[in-house]
């Protein structure tokens, strides 16, 4: 205590707060240029590499200089300009050094070696300094406080230097602070192990010459500005760091394409939600969203329209949120999206879900034409369907491949037989890739007459899958679940291929309608499969119809009408199946060769009234009539029906009263066909 009383007795204490100022400030830039070095590589190290050197040698000079212009040791002095300059040198060249090394990741003591380097430098400036302040006395060192002073700088540069290259928040305060405690010390320990024997008449240390508060003031401030220019450089690289990383944040929340919420953002809502419906007794709405037709548009008009479409779908999902009721949309797959919304009453959901659905099926022009995106949606509240989170995901997936499944089920809402359900399905998509190849697959012929007359004018090949154990599966429950992978294309070609070959053995010259799937349509060359088969068959082509629904050629006409062209030049004939169930639009049937309409099986079902029926009929007729068209009615069950339908002038009719759909060998024993060779 007497010791640093007695140096600081010795100074000028503005002075000496002035050092300690720069000291002080010029470590914690120092510090914090360190740390943008030790991230910085290649061009950019060495830049902050030479900030961090510049700024510590100049502080740790300056602070010295400072102190020394300060210092009245009873003398009068001057200092040698030489040697002073080579104090600094010594600062800068010794911090380079040091720094450098700490930076670099070669060896595991670098930093270490560094730190010693650097305090050595401390110590060497300090020293060097001290030969250049010349006074008119006689000088002396305690060898002793020389020796601490030297051991301090090594010591608290080394911990400087490990300080800073830790991570954490307080790495670069605790640099910077031990860093300017070793620039004190050297100082002031330095200061105590030196002293002056006056040769003269003492000088009044506080009536110090003006010039030399003038020098010291004008280093300082030289010096602040040096520390200063290194302080802004690391402002503007933080700021533009941070601007990065807010950038980058975004980023990795949104999805760069729709700027909707990506599945990470959505996860971390999800959670945010559901805490916030424990803490209020709020219930919450996971909505599971798949859109309908975007492989479709993906795949017959590229990805870029398919981009666009997803694009102009995020515009509309983002403006349709109303803050107040948490509700969020996030994109969380290809074209998958999923919606959180609390619920407060049952209205504000039902209104949520009709926004959502308002949005979705809104048709989307793109170039010269519409694309109608449609989706599903699956509908999990919690608590009431779910106690935890994934259990929520999971019962909103349930309920979206529910709607999937069952198109007039919008929106539809979980139920837990939806559970064993999907595990059935998912089994009986295992037992399926195996199916074509076991020969389980078998084809069952339905005939098809001419109303008027009662003649056999055709037959439909509908498709049957002999499960091992499970006896029977009907088409309704298996293609569907062949259209969700490429499993139809492979079962579309066997159907028409067993079809052909099969067709091709008959006496009669019947006709036999096969239907085709919409992916069909779109992911394999139909035409050419079609003439390939017809080839290797030798089926005629007029022997072949082949039935399509409206949805399939909708997604993209124009090269749904090149291809039909392209079926109907081979000779080949097209049936519009299920007519009054999907867009029934004159467009279709005025731009489209279709060869006839079949009026969908629905219509002549038990709940139908028959006063429906027959305006049904009656304006499918008239359209008929009017394309040119002849119209044939399915699922015909009574005598009344076909009664009714010869009554109004329908050409043909198929359905359980003129034949059930059986295999070729009971029509064959029944006589209705024979084989050219043996069956
Ligand atoms: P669809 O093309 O409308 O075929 C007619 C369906 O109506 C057949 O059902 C047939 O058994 C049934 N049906 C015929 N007459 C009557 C009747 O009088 N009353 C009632 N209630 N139903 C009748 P099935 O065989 O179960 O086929 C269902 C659907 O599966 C077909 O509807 C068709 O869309 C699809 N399908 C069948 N075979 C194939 C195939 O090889 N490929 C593709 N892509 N789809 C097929
Ligand atoms: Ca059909
Ligand atoms: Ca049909």
């Amino acid at each position: 205590m007497m010791v640093v009383r007695c140096i600081l007795g010795q100074h000028n204490l503005w002075l000496v707060f002035v050092a300690a100022l720069l000291c002080f400030s010029g470590s914690w830039v120092t510090a914090s240029l360190f740390r943008h070095a030790l991230r910085a590589k290649n061009s950019q190290w060495y830049a902050w590499l030479f900030l961090t050197a510049l700024s510590s040698g100049v502080a740790i000079w300056c602070t010295h200089f400072v102190a020394m212009l300060g210092y009245g040791g009873g003398a009068s002095a001057r200092f040698d300009p030489l040697l002073t300059s080579i104090s600094l040198l010594i600062a800068v060249v010794g911090s380079t050094i040091g720094f450098t090394l700490a930076t670099c990741r070669f060896a595991r003591f670098l930093p270490e070696i560094g730190g010693v380097i650097v305090g050595l430098s401390i110590v060497a400036m300090h020293y060097t300094g001290m030969l250049a302040y010349r006074v008119q006395g006689q000088t002396s060192w305690n060898v002793l406080y020389l020796a601490v002073s030297v051991l301090a700088a090594i010591v608290l540069c080394v911990l400087a230097v490990r300080a800073g290259v830790r991570s954490g928040r307080w790495a670069s305060t605790c640099m910077a602070g031990v860093l300017a405690l070793a620039v004190l010390c050297v100082h002031f320990i330095g200061m105590a192990a030196y002293h002056v024997q006056v040769t003269q008449l003492p000088v009044d240390i506080t009536g110090r010459p003006d010039d030399s508060i003038v020098l010291a003031a004008a280093i300082a401030i030289m010096s602040f500005l040096i520390v200063g220019g290194g302080l802004v450089s690391g402002m503007i690289d933080d700021s533009s760091r941070a601007d990065s990383v807010e950038k980058l944040r975004r980023m990795a929340l949104n999805d760069t394409l729709t700027g909707l919420p990506n599945r990470l953002n959505f996860h971390q809502r999800l959670d945010l939600e559901l805490e916030w419906a424990r803490e209020h007794g709020g219930r919450l709405a996971l909505i599971g969203i798949d859109l309908n037709r975007f492989k479709e548009i993906n795949d017959l008009r590229g990805h870029k329209a398919g981009d666009e479409v997803l694009r102009i779908l995020g515009r509309r999902l983002r403006g349709l949120l109303q803050d107040d009721g948490g509700e969020f949309i996030a994109r969380t797959g290809g074209d998958e999206f999923q919606a959180l919304c609390r619920v407060i009453s049952g209205e504000q959901i039902k209104s949520f879900l009709h926004r959502l659905e308002e949005v979705l099926f809104k048709p989307i022009r793109f170039e010269d034409s519409e694309v109608l995106p449609g989706a599903s949606l699956g509908v999990a509240i919690w608590p009431d369907h779910a106690s935890d989170k994934e259990a929520l995901i999971n019962n909103a997936d349930l309920a979206m491949y529910r709607a999937k499944a069952d198109p007039g089920r919008h929106p539809c809402f979980y139920e837990p037989s939806m559970d064993e359900k999907v595990r059935t399905r998912r089994k009986l998509a295992v037992d399926l890739r195996q199916a074509v190849k076991a020969g389980q697959l078998a084809v069952c012929y339905q005939v098809q007459r001419v109303i008027a007359t009662g003649e056999i004018r055709g037959y439909e090949a509908l498709v049957r899958w002999n499960h091992p154990t499970r006896g029977t599966i009907m088409p309704d429950d298996f293609i569907p679940l062949a259209e969700e992978s490429d499993l139809i294309l492979q079962i579309g070609e066997w159907v028409l291929r067993t079809v052909c070959s099969e067709a091709v053995l008959w006496r009669q010259p019947y006709k036999v309608a096969v239907n085709l799937s919409g992916m069909q349509f779109v992911h394999t060359d139909i035409a050419h499969v079609v003439s390939t088969v017809l080839k290797e068959t030798g089926l005629p082509p007029e022997r072949l119809e082949l039935e399509l629904t409206e949805s399939t050629i909708i997604a993209d006409q124009v090269r749904a009408l090149q291809v039909l062209r392209q079926i109907k030049d081979m000779g080949v004939s097209l049936a519009l199946d299920d007519f009054g169930t999907g867009y029934s639009s004159l467009d279709t049937l005025r731009r489209f060769p279709f060869d006839r309409i079949k009026i969908d099986r629905s219509f002549f079902g038990a709940s139908r009234a028959n006063h429906q029926t027959q305006a049904v009929v009656h304006a499918v007729l008239a359209l008929g009539k009017a394309f040119e068209i002849p119209v044939m009615a399915e699922g015909i069950e009574t005598k009344d029906q076909l009664t009714m339908l010869n009554a109004a002038g329908c050409d043909e009719a198929q359905g359980f009263l003129l034949g059930r759909p059986a295999p070729l060998a009971d029509i064959v024993k029944n006589g209705q066909i024979t084989m050219n060779c043996a069956h």
